[in-house]
């Protein structure tokens, strides 16, 4: 029996019919983008440019505003760094606890370049703590970075609020959307950002690709982190991946027309699997916001389990402890800790996630699986 896949905040399989998009473009269509004396070549960056173009579509950006990297781990770095190498005035970095690391760690890395980091905390909830977040943004300011969808909570964090704020401030202000494509109708103009990072391997298409979008590049005034050719506006280098940009935005166009409909079958089985939980674990209880939450995002705490016992023993199950990018830290999770619970509750937290293809059968044997588990194993409830 082949397992079901649960954990598709880590990353979803290639749709189909992107990976049908992207085949031509190995084999065929295998100019270089910036050889434009002949057909290969210009057939090359035509297709990169009608993918630029989805993936604005999909985002509500100009094309122009699109500058395609290798994921959203470089986009953050870009947007963060390439930013902190302006030659602004202002000295100060204010981000937020719950961040993914590749936000965490440029911002952090700027303390030795003499930049003020502020971190906003967050509530039980989740949720950034305007209150404090507002404290810590001042004239001082040049970047404030909180991303939209957590990837280990799926808590939904209010970034029109937060641009507004930033805004007031004169601060410029970068949102890590790589959970976002897909799951929440998106429009980064009346989202307020400045820069706006994504990923196409959230969104069913490729490993390797992703984008920052940059609303006005002189404002931001962004310099670029590596140098090399003059691609992308001279601020990300390197050639470009032709049939990744192509994956990119055929998984774009798919992701902005079939959000809605995948919102509400991925809130109907997530709520099965979560009621289904509790069936069987009365005392199970959901980390983070009750409804600010993404589709299909499930952060489950076992009382008196341990998480990688649970993952041991819902055999059939892919699933995991936390972010994907951490899986191989001890460490209790970064963002479980910063919403004030304990390394304890953190170790008994389990993700789980619904994706484009899990079906009604997948969420019935996953039921069957988890209730099988718990009665068999009377050691893993809690005892009163
Ligand atoms: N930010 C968030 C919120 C993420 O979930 C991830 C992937 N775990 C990243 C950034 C890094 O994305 P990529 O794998 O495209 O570099």
């Amino acid at each position: 029996m082949s397992s079901i896949y649960l954990d598709y905040q880590a990353t979803t399989p290639v749709d189909p019919r992107v990976l049908e998009a992207m085949l031509p473009f190995f084999t065929e269509h295998y100019g270089n983008a910036q050889a434009n004396t002949y057909v290969r070549g210009l057939n090359a960056s035509r297709a990169v440019e009608v993918s630029r173009r989805k993936v604005a579509i999909a985002v509500k950006a100009k094309p122009s505003n699109i500058i395609f990297t290798s994921g959203a781990t470089e986009a953050n770095n870009l947007a963060i760094l390439g930013t902190a190498s302006s030659t602004s005035k202002r000295h100060r970095i204010v981000t937020q606890s719950t961040e993914h690391h590749s936000v965490l760690g440029p911002t952090m890395s700027l303390r030795d370049k003499g930049y003020e980091i502020a971190i906003a905390r967050v509530g039980a909830d989740g949720i950034v703590d305007l209150r404090h977040l507002e404290k810590l943004i001042d004239r001082r300011t040049l970047l404030v970075s909180v991303m939209h969808v957590n990837n280990e909570t799926g808590v939904i964090q209010p970034i029109a609020e937060i641009a507004e704020i930033c805004r007031t401030a004169g601060a410029l202000f970068h949102c890590d959307c790589a959970q976002v494509l897909g799951k929440l109708p998106i429009n980064v103009v009346t989202l307020g950002v400045d820069m706006a990072t994504f990923s196409a391997h959230k969104a069913y298409g490729p490993k390797g690709i992703g984008a920052l979008y940059v609303k006005d590049r002189r404002r931001s005034n962004l310099r670029p982190v590596w140098f090399g050719g003059g691609h992308e506006g001279g601020l990300r280098p390197g050639t470009l991946p032709v049939p990744l940009c192509v994956g990119f935005g055929a998984a774009a166009e798919i992701a902005h027309h079939e959000q809605p409909a995948f919102a509400q079958r991925a809130n109907d089985l997530a709520g099965q699997v979560w009621r289904g939980i509790l069936e069987v674990e009365p005392r199970a209880r959901l980390n983070g916001h009750a409804n600010q939450r993404a589709s299909g995002c499930l952060s489950i705490f076992f009382p008196g389990a341990q998480a990688d016992a649970l993952i041991d023993g819902f055999h059939g199950l892919d699933i995991s402890k936390g972010s994907a990018c951490e899986a191989s830290k001890t460490r209790a999770s970064h963002v479980l800790r910063a919403m004030g619970f304990s390394a304890t509750r953190a170790d008994a937290t389990i993700r789980m996630s619904i994706g484009r293809f899990t079906t009604q059968q997948d969420v019935d044997k996953a039921l069957e699986i988890i209730r099988k588990f718990y009665d068999t194993t009377d050691t893993k409830r809690p005892k009163s």
